[in-house]
């Protein structure tokens, strides 16, 4: 009796050093599928990451924290009108109203989130201050409202002209049919690992155009649109949010990285995920697009999606340049 107690006592302590090596994000042998950058580098979706991530290497050269690069880097494109996605000149939902998502993850697991903001330029600030500012770690609506204009964010109209016509437009038949690659959505999503080794993120939109009103994706939520594990990596998506969030899709990227997947086979197998759940629920995949990209703590990265059209930004002491994603639907 005391034997095999013993023999099990031995043998839960040996799988659970098995299990603790599988913890440390040990590559797989012959995974030689992702690209290799070096530290400090920053990556992110679309072709405006290639302005955010410019914003973000500034801090990032300079021996900066991830956490503020990507920060600033996501507030370039919500402060430019001309992105019709993500802040200020978003496309509205059916109500004609700006409602806006974001969500920001540092290397500590500090996490703040905020959704269906309206008037509010850079929800990713309000976002960073509900994690730094309140015990909670995510505020929506008028309350997140209310919290932005008592940190002293200012209100502000975040309809364009270009914006409220194309609503109007849209009006005419009221057909909510979001298409992939179609310029009625996109996020900025970025991860970054900084000179002293350490991963952040930051997602920001203004979600699928014409949506409902209230309704929120997968941008601000913590482990749907974004996730950071300082001692694996981190991974953030765009695209349909209801598919990323089906799949708890960039927590499932980083827990792939930890059982030893490389960064894009992770992204590939979260892709394959969102695929067979797609034939299992009898929809058809060529009307959805969710692409992620995913960054490990040795600055390896990788990127899939499930149609062509998805190109992301990474910057390094390389360069800023535009990939475009492998995808799924060949
Ligand atoms: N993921 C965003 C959402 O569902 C939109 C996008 O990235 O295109 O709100």
């Amino acid at each position: 009796m005391t034997n095999r107690r013993s023999f099990i006592k031995t043998a839960a302590i040996a799988s659970a050093a098995v299990a603790l090596n599988s913890f440390k994000g040990k590559p797989e042998e012959n995974d030689f599928s992702s690209k290799k950058g070096k530290k400090p580098i920053v990556l992110s979706t679309w072709n405006f990451g290639i302005q955010a991530n410019a914003a973000a290497w500034e801090i990032l050269k300079n021996k900066g924290r991830a956490l503020d690069a990507v920060e600033a880097g996501v507030k370039v494109p919500e402060g430019d009108p001309k992105e019709r996605s993500v802040g200020y000149g978003g496309r509205p939902d059916r109500d004609g109203r700006v409602t806006l998502d974001a969500c920001i993850m540092d290397e500590n697991a500090n996490i703040g989130s905020v959704a269906c903001l309206e008037f509010i330029k850079h929800p990713i600030s309000v976002a960073r201050g509900v994690m730094e500012k309140t015990p909670h770690v995510m505020l929506v609506g008028d309350g997140a409202l209310q919290f932005a204009l008592s940190q002293g964010f200012k209100k502000e109209n975040l309809l364009t002209e270009e914006s409220e016509k194309e609503w109007k437009e849209w009006l005419k038949d009221s057909k909510y049919k979001p298409i992939a690659n179609i310029e009625n959505h996109d996020t900025i999503g970025m991860i970054a690992l900084d000179a002293s080794g350490n991963l952040s993120g930051a997602c920001t939109t203004s979600g699928m155009a014409f949506k409902m009103h209230g309704r929120v994706g997968d941008s601000p939520i913590i482990g749907a649109g974004l996730y950071v594990d300082n001692e694996i990596g981190a991974a953030t998506a765009t695209g349909h949010g209801e598919e990323v969030i089906r799949i708890s899709g960039c927590h499932l990227v980083v827990e792939l990285m930890r059982q030893g997947k490389s960064p894009q086979k992770a992204c590939e197998e979260a892709v394959a995920r969102i695929v067979k759940l797609t034939k299992n629920r009898n929809k058809d995949l060529k009307d959805i697009q969710v692409g992620f990209i995913a960054l490990n703590k040795k600055g390896e990265y990788g990127s899939y999606c499930i149609q062509g059209g998805f190109n992301y930004a990474v910057n390094d002491e390389t360069g800023n340049r535009l990939i475009d994603a492998d995808y799924f639907l060949k």
